[in-house]
Parts: structure tokens; C-alpha cells; sequence
């Protein structure tokens, strides 16, 4: 029997066939989490409804911009990231990789991209001779992450692969090590880096703006309409693993991270997936976890596809709070300080977060500068996520390493 219950500290109970979930997702990372190159391929699917395909294509950069090649041309590539290359001073658009041959045709002759620049997954390895790539942008689900990782490094390009990195830290290791064999360069997309408002929270919590920290809290869900995993991938295990965490969660996973600038060694979970909704056949509704920090701070993080929408993280300090509501979005970040310097922040815009993190990448290719969020951070991320499903599996405290690797 499924246990569905709130008890009075407010966390899901999870049992019966929810818990065996959680100990297949966790049991053999690596294994049950991932199973890219083998059950699951990259496949075309049609352009998206409504998305604005630009009119004239971007006008040249300076002489040493970096050329990316799309791979992946879903909502989040068409509708945010490819016309915020216009907005790169040091990237552009150097060629496209789709299943679905019209879509490209389209997206490509929108974009100004020559005919022998568009590749499909199975022409992609020729991208090793074609000059103008420098860099390959993973913009696939997630479950096909290290499997296009490794054939871009082996293709000798440096990576900038979307989030989560993998669906497993052996996946995370394995496109590290491929890069490292490759000579080439990876980042995770984690745009929040580049965003004002979360710039401007870790400068402040840096600077103890609230005290010392003592709590934070977060919040990212939403509600995910009537689908199935044959025709959403988002509700695939082999391509989302467990779900929300991995895709929404993890903003909340970074943001409690980057504000505290701690490392969790101690993490208890619970998870929960209801019985007879096809959403959630093999994924998650809800995962929720609570951290403990060495400095005695604590975190609370919680994340659904079941529920109305909210991305909303608090730092509360001794002194006062740092609350983001939104938090992480695209657009309409808002950020305030309670406490004894209360005040609202309003850094910047939002928008600059896109081609900040295209920019990042590129100057670190041309001018070997350091990278924000380099895989190793993907990798530690993905080591916490599999605590937090070993933790809701097991139903006991799993007892963390520095790394973010669980102890014995
Ligand atoms: P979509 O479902 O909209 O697009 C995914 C695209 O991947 C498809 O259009 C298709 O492109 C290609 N694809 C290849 N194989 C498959 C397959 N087996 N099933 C489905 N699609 C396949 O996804 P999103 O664009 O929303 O997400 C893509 C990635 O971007 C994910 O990793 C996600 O986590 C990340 N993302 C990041 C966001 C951020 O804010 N940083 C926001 C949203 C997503 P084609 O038809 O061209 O082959």
C-alpha cells in the first residue's frame, strides 16, 4: 500500500511499491538510473507549437567567436537559448543537430546556417571535420546527456552540456574522464550562475547579510498536465530519472549549495509516486529532503510535478532572511533582505543570464579562463541526488562524505 500521509513535521511518508521505486532509482546508480546508447535514442520530434523563429539571422561576431552546434532543437534550445545567442558578444550558431529532418530545414534557414552544417544523429560524427565548430551545446533529455557528452569530446569539441549533467554520477565520471582524454573543456548549463539576482544572493550571503545561517528553505514545482512516458520524456525514468528533482528540484539543490557554501553530511529523504496515474508510472510526484550542514544549518528542499507552481528559496540567518520568490526563472526574479538592513534588491535583468553563460564558455575556450560550473560540479550534484533517492529508499539518514559521496 502507497502511504500518503502528512504527519505533523509535514514531510511525505512513502511506502509499500513507492519505496521499491526509490530503491531501483537508487540502488545501482548508473544502472537503473541511465541507459543511454541503449534502451534510449536520440529520436526527432516535430517543431514545438508556437515558437518564433527569427526573421533575419544575427549578424557577424568578432573574428575569435566561438562556434556552437546545437544538438537538440526542443522548447527550451528554440524558445530560450538559441535567439539569446544574438545577445553573445563571443558565441554564435555554427551548425544544428535534429532527428526531424523539416525542422531543421526551418530552424536552420531561420538561423543562417549552412546546408553542410546541419547534421542528424546519425551523420554527427562528422562534426570532427567541420571547422566551425568549436563547441557542441547538449541540449537534449537529460537520460541522452553522457552518451552525446562522450561523442562530442570524441569528436575532439569542448562541451557545454544542459542540466542535470547525467542521470548518475558514474555517467558524470565518465564524461569528466572524456573530456580530460579529449583535452577539451565541459560546463553545465546552470544559468542561475549568471543571473543578477543569484549573483547578488551569494555575494550577500557571503558577507553575512543575514547572520549566520541557520535555515534555508526550497520550493520548485508545478503541475504537470495529463501525459504518459511514451509520449513525454519529462515522465520517462530512462530519460529523467526520478523525475522533478533532477529537472526543477535541482534549482533548489544549487541554490542551497551556492548560499550556504557548504556541503550537506547528512541528507534523510522521502519520495512519492501515487498509484494509477500515468504520469507518474516511473517517475516521482514529490521528493522532498532535509540537509544538515557542519556549521549546524539546515535545509529543507521540496519538489513536485503535482502541485501548483512556486520557485521559491529563503535564506534565514540569525539576523534576518534572504527571501527569492521567484528565485530561478527565466524572467521576474524578486529578491528581498528582512531583517536589520532590510531592503529590496533588484541587481539586474534576469535575460542576461542566457548569453552571460555563452559568453563564460567562450572565454574560457579562448582565454583558458576558469569555469564557474564545471562538470565537477554536475558530478557533485548527481552524487547528492543519489543520496537523496538512497535516503527515501532505505527511509534512514545517509551520512555524507565532503565530496558529496555517501559514507558506509
Ligand atoms: P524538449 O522535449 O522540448 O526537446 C528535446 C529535444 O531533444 C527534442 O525536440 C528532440 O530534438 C531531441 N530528442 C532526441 N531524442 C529524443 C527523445 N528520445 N525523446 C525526446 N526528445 C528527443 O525538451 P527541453 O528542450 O525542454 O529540454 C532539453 C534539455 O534542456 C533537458 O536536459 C532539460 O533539462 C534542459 N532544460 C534546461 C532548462 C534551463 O533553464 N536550463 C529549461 C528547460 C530544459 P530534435 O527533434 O531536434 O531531434
Amino acid at each position: 500500500m502507497l502511504g500518503n500521509v502528512m504527519t505533523r513535521r509535514g514531510m511525505l511518508q512513502v511506502g509499500g511499491s513507492a519505496a521499491a521505486a526509490a530503491l531501483a532509482l537508487a540502488a545501482k546508480p548508473g544502472a537503473a538510473l541511465i541507459q543511454s546508447g541503449g534502451a534510449v535514442r536520440a529520436t526527432g520530434r516535430p517543431l514545438p507549437d508556437g515558437v518564433a523563429l527569427p526573421q533575419t539571422p544575427a549578424g557577424r561576431k568578432r573574428a575569435d567567436s566561438v562556434g556552437f552546434a546545437i544538438v537538440g532543437l526542443g522548447g527550451y534550445a528554440l524558445n530560450q537559448m538559441l535567439p539569446r545567442f544574438a545577445h553573445a558578444e563571443r558565441a554564435h550558431v555554427a551548425a544544428l543537430v535534429s532527428g526531424n529532418p523539416e525542422k531543421l530545414r526551418r530552424v536552420g534557414d531561420a538561423y543562417g546556417v549552412p546546408q553542410a552544417a546541419r547534421y542528424s544523429y546519425e551523420t554527427f560524427a562528422r562534426i570532427a571535420s567541420d571547422d566551425r565548430i568549436d563547441a557542441v551545446y547538449v541540449v537534449l533529455p537529460s537520460g541522452l546527456h553522457a552518451e552525446w557528452t562522450i561523442r562530442a569530446f570524441d569528436a575532439g569539441k569542448h562541451v557545454l552540456c544542459e542540466k542535470p549533467m547525467a542521470l548518475s554520477s558514474a555517467d558524470c565520471a565518465r564524461m569528466i574522464a572524456a573530456g580530460r582524454r579529449a583535452g577539451r573543456k565541459l560546463m553545465i548549463a546552470y544559468r542561475s550562475h549568471f543571473e543578477p539576482h543569484n549573483r547578488e544572493a551569494m555575494a550577500l550571503m557571503a558577507r553575512n547579510a543575514v547572520g549566520r545561517l541557520r535555515l534555508v528553505r526550497a520550493e520548485q514545482s508545478y503541475r504537470m498536465g495529463p501525459t504518459r512516458p511514451s509520449e513525454n520524456w519529462r515522465v520517462s525514468r530512462a530519460l529523467a530519472g526520478g523525475g522533478p528533482l533532477e529537472d526543477y528540484g535541482i534549482y533548489g539543490l544549487q541554490a542551497a549549495l551556492y548560499l550556504s557554501g557548504e556541503m550537506p553530511e547528512s541528507i534523510s529523504a522521502t519520495a512519492f509516486r501515487p498509484a494509477g496515474d500515468p504520469r507518474f508510472a516511473e517517475i516521482f510526484a514529490h521528493v522532498a529532503s532535509q540537509w544538515r550542514f557542519p556549521s549546524g544549518a539546515v535545509a529543507q528542499l521540496v519538489t513536485s510535478y503535482d502541485s501548483a507552481g512556486t520557485n521559491l528559496v529563503h535564506a534565514r540567518g540569525t539576523d534576518g532572511a534572504l527571501i527569492m520568490d521567484p528565485a530561478t526563472g527565466y524572467a521576474g526574479q524578486k529578491m528581498r533582505l528582512e531583517g536589520r538592513d532590510a531592503r529590496t534588491i533588484s541587481p539586474g535583468d534576469p535575460d542576461v543570464q542566457f548569453a552571460g553563460q555563452l559568453d563564460h564558455f567562450a572565454d574560457a575556450i579562448r582565454d583558458g579562463t576558469p569555469i564557474r560550473t564545471p562538470g565537477e560540479m554536475g558530478l557533485r550534484d548527481l552524487r547528492l541526488i543519489e543520496a537523496i533517492y538512497a535516503s527515501a529508499a532505505s527511509g534512514a539518514t545517509v551520512r555524507l562524505a565532503p565530496d558529496g559521496t555517501m559514507r558506509a
